[in-house]
Parts: C-alpha cells; structure tokens; sequence
C-alpha cells in the first residue's frame, strides 16, 4: 500500500481576487493594503477582506518596515515564503530531477534518479513515484507544507489531461502522470512541457520576467522550445509549438530520431556535437580531447568537448562555435517567425555558454532580416540546471496566483 499524504489546511484559491492581490504582494511586496487598492482598483473594503483572509491561511505575514511619513509606520504585507513549498519534477532523456522550492521559486532541496535503459510506462511512473517520497518523506521538508507537484516532461504533453502523449527518448506513448500521481500523493498534479516549464520558470524567477513576449531554449539530448505570448504559454492547436528541434536546418543533414534528416537537434543537441567531435577525431583532427579520453573516442561527450574549450582546445572552441552558429539559424527562424523580446537558452549544452553564444550572435547579426531583429535580446539561463524543475513547480504556483490583466 502507497503511502498518502494529507491535504495542507489551505483551500484552493479560486478567487480571482484573492490570486491577483496574492500576486501583488508577491511583486511589489513589501506594500501596504492602501497601495494594493489603489494598484488594483479593488475597493478597500474588499482588499481588507481578503487580506485577512490570505493572513488566516499563512500565505501572506504582516511586517513593520514600512518607512513612515510622520504618524506612525504603516503596516506592510509580505508573501510568507517558507510556509509552502512546491514540489517539481523535470524528466530528461536518461535522468530525472526533483526540487523542492518555496513560494518565490527558491531552491530547498533536491535530488535525480537515473531512468532505466529502455524503459516502460511503469518505470517512468515508479522512479518518478520513488523520487517524490524521497523528498516528501525527508526530514527537511514538513509534509503538509506541499502544495503540489509540477512536472516537465520532455516530448508532447497534453497539460489539460496531464499526459505525456508522446515521449520519443523513451519511445512511450500515452503516459498517464497526473492521474497516477494524483492517486499515488493525493494533491494538485500539473504536467507540461519541460521547455515550456523551463520558459515559465524564467519568466517567474529567472531572466524572463519583463517579457511578456518571449522564448526559452531547451538544448540538451534535444532541443525544444516554450513560446511565451502575452504572458502565457502558448501550445498550439495539438500542443505541438515549439518543437523548433525538428525544424529542418541542412536538406542533406544526419538523420534525425523522427525519421528526417538536417534537424536542428541532429546538428546542435548534445549527442550530435559528440558524434561530430568523434567524426573528426578520427579523421586525425589535433586536440586535447585525445588526453582527455585516453584515446577512447567511445567515451567523447558534449561535456568533454566543453572542458577542452576550457582549457584552450582550439578544436572544441571551433566545435562549439560551430553549434552556436546552427543553433543561431533555429534562433533567427525563431525571431523571424515571433519577434519575441527575449530568448533564453537553457538545457545541459546550454553550460558551454560564451562558445556558443558567439556563435548564435555572429549568426543572427548576419541574418536578422532588420535592425530590431538583430537586437532581440539572446541570453543564457538564469535558472540554470534545475531551470525546467523550478518552471514545474510554477505549474503549481499559477494555481494560487494570478497576474492582473
Ligand atoms: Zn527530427
């Protein structure tokens, strides 16, 4: 028998209202309840309710650090960011992480789980079973804090039923996530996208939040993308948007896992930037990896090739620019096609940072078809390695605040 967690005391905040002035003191808090009535234009009668109600349910604390301005200092209202805690998964192609973050995305604990070598629907659900107990059961984290968990899963996710319809790395169709977590730990499930968790991570907490228009690159094993458009994720009709991995770069490319050739992902994901490392390698190609791999160019990975641009190896420096002017192209299509204000590049390739991103500049400078286009704002993740975790814990987040329109 599974264990079952009990329901935190809180009700679900299904109040506009309430979401919109949680979120409030969210942004702009330390702010008094006067503020939050003229900023909203909800009455003070009402704002005082509801307040007083957000303080009962210990999402919001009262402080004193209000400046005075002669009588004596206002009272301020603050989110109480320990009191929750959130809880997110994001499953790669060979590992799955999980965070635990409070109310302002900040990370508490975590931990990963390798995912078996071909695996079945059971094997995803069990690891993902095995690492939410690890957490929720730790000493750290106090149970009933949880409100919820998150999770990113790469490939094509139905969020409404919270499905994974198509998970190509494992080659799994029909995966049903919310319904057996749901069961399994008895609280608020969401599943998404892992680009698009990691693209409302960013915008939440990261690098993303003055762009209501905006994209976050997945560049890993694969490479996705999570389109921001007014503030919300947009999926598409069969919520197939932003698989920008399998746009097509080189009509004569490598062959692709979805049967095409010249993919994006073929020529700038993690795996391709090996097998083009060991290509030429082998053709006598000079650099330190040989050293570094004691002449088993089995044992090349895109990590390798980052630590010989490292340490100078102007062969992987070359490789890695190579892969940001590719992944510049993807960009540029990305720009011409949206006009984003900002794109976020993100993912484990995404560490090779500065290589890379003089390569996409160099390529979106020579294409970018007007000046605007040129200048859209391309940086690196702030969020990091657990960006598409902390993103899946704002899947949970969303269910209790609300931006004002
Ligand atoms: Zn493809």
């Amino acid at each position: 028998m599974s264990t079952k967690y009990k329901r935190g005391s809180f009700q679900l905040m299904k109040s506009m209202n309430r979401s919109i002035i949680l979120n409030m003191i969210r942004e702009e808090g330390p702010i008094s309840r006067a503020d939050i009535a003229k900023q909203t234009r909800l009455t003070p009668p009402t704002v005082s309710n509801i307040v007083k109600e957000l303080i009962s349910t210990q999402f919001v604390i009262e402080t004193t650090q209000g400046v005075s301005k002669g009588g004596r200092k206002p009272t301020l209202l603050a989110i109480n960011a320990d009191q929750f805690y959130t809880l997110g998964v994001d499953v790669g192609t060979l590992q799955m992480k999980f965070v635990v973050t409070n109310l302002y995305g900040q990370l508490k604990d975590h931990t990963s789980l390798d995912i078996a070598p071909f695996p079945s629907h059971e094997d995803i659900l069990n690891t993902m079973k095995k690492g939410i107990h690890q957490l929720l059961n730790s000493e750290k984290n106090e149970k009933e804090k949880f409100l919820g968990i998150g999770v990113g899963m790469h490939g094509i996710v139905d969020p409404g039923e919270g499905v994974s319809l198509f998970a190509p790395a494992f080659q799994l169709h029909n995966i049903p996530i919310k319904q057996v977590l749901e069961e399994e730990f008895d609280m608020i499930v969401k599943v998404e996208n892992d680009a698009r968790t990691m693209t409302l991570g960013e915008y939440w907490f990261g690098h993303g939040n003055d762009a209501d228009n905006m994209v976050g690159v997945n560049v890993g094993n694969g490479i996705g993308a999570g389109m921001m458009v007014k503030g919300r994720l947009f999926h598409g009709e069969n919520n197939l948007a932003g698989e920008i991995g399998h746009i097509t770069i080189d009509l004569s490319g490598p062959r692709c896992t979805c049967g095409n050739y010249g993919c994006l992902q073929t020529l700038a994901a993690g795996p391709a930037i090996a097998e083009r490392a060991k290509k030429d390698l082998k053709a006598g190609r000079a650099s330190i990896i040989r050293d570094l791999v004691e002449g088993d160019f089995e044992k090349v990975d895109g990590k390798i090739v980052y630590e010989a641009a490292m340490q100078n190896d102007e062969f992987s420096i070359e490789l890695l620019n190579q892969t940001g002017r590719y992944l510049g192209i993807g960009l540029t299509n990305l720009i011409h096609t949206m006009n984003p204000k900002r794109i976020i590049v993100g993912g484990g390739v995404s560490k090779a940072g500065r290589f890379l991103m003089d390569g996409i500049e160099e390529t979106i400078q020579s294409r970018g078809l007007t000046e605007k286009a040129k200048e859209t704002s391309i940086v690196l993740s702030k969020l990091g390695e657990h960006g598409s975790a902390i993103g899946a814990c704002v899947l949970v987040l969303e269910e209790f605040f609300v931006r004002q329109e």
